[in-house]
């Protein structure tokens, strides 16, 4: 039977072939296509819930790829993070990032959240880097936010940390990601440098029911009084609509993010939409 349909039998998971291939392609055209300039940014607001008016946007990348054409980012960060082209990407993406939105206004110039992977903030380049960087452009630290994932942070030690230590007291804001996906110890988060938790999307889908999940309720409520306590503001990721958007204004979540307001656009679609320059 193997014999007739032998091709049928090889291809029997085409998918899973297919994927193994592209990553290894992929893995392989991560350098040049950075040299090439394949890569690029597109910018989602953040939102002031208490007068809805927008107070930054997240940087996200994509590769534009010549064959394969647009590819978001969980299609090749996890790839640049195990070879570790994470690093010059990661850099670039600072760059870029900061250099597009220092000439956006909104009432003020706006700040910028750039994600940092664990290899980057493990790299020993990543002050002297960082601080390069807005010196070249000329932008305040406080204009920035560095996002980090809370497992990434969970368990570091003291020498670990001590980079992140080192741009917060700079005044870079540091935002814990994907809150509440990891183990978290809340009792670390004392000893963490960040300004912000950003609360994962699957804590906010349980508020787009009617009624909402009383069990999220009490959740995001929880968070949000910790959160305060300690001196964290509070982001929400993932708010597709805009009942879940009135019930995380009234629970006291201080930012938001997600398709209700806008999908991610490129940076001239944000700067025409979101940051008129008078
Ligand atoms: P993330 O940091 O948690 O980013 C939020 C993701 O949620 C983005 O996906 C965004 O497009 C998506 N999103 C925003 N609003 C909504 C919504 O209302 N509903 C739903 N379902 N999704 C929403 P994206 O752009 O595909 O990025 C995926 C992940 O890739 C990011 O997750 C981040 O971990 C990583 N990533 C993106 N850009 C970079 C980067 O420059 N460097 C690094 N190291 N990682 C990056
Ligand atoms: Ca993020
Ligand atoms: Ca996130
Ligand atoms: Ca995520």
């Amino acid at each position: 039977a193997k014999d007739a349909g032998g091709n049928r039998y090889e291809v029997a998971d085409p998918d899973s072939d297919a994927r193994a291939i592209d990553r290894h392609s992929l893995t392989n055209h991560l350098p040049a296509a950075l040299e090439r300039d394949e890569f690029f940014l597109e910018y989602q607001p953040l939102i002031r819930m208490s007068d809805g008016k927008v107070d930054g946007a997240e940087a996200l990348v994509r590769w534009k790829h010549p064959v394969h054409g647009r590819l978001g980012p969980d299609r090749f960060i996890p790839l640049a993070e195990h070879t570790g082209l994470i690093v010059p990407l990661g850099r670039w993406v600072l760059e870029q990032a900061v250099r597009q939105t220092c000439t956006w206004a909104s009432g003020g110039p706006l700040r910028v959240n750039v994600n940092l992977s664990p290899r980057q903030l493990h790299h020993p380049d990543l002050v002297p880097d960082t601080i390069a960087v807005l010196e070249a452009v000329g932008v305040e630290p406080s204009s920035l936010c560095l996002e980090v994932t809370e497992s990434a942070l969970i368990g570091a030690d003291e020498d670990e940390l001590k980079p992140l230590w080192q741009l917060a007291e700079l005044g870079v804001d540091i935002a814990l990601d994907d809150f509440g996906t990891g183990y978290s110890n809340l009792a670390n988060l004392r000893k963490l440098p960040a300004t912000t938790l950003k609360l994962d999307r699957s804590f906010t889908q349980g508020l787009q029911r009617h009624p909402a999940d009383p069990v999220d309720v009490t959740f995001v409520e929880g968070i949000v009084s910790l959160a305060h306590a300690l001196g964290l503001a509070v982001t929400v990721e993932g708010v597709e609509t805009e009942h879940q958007a009135d019930q995380l204004r009234d629970l006291g979540c201080d930012t938001a993010q997600g398709w209700y307001y806008a999908r991610p656009a490129s940076a001239a679609e944000f700067a025409r939409d979101w940051a008129p320059n008078g």
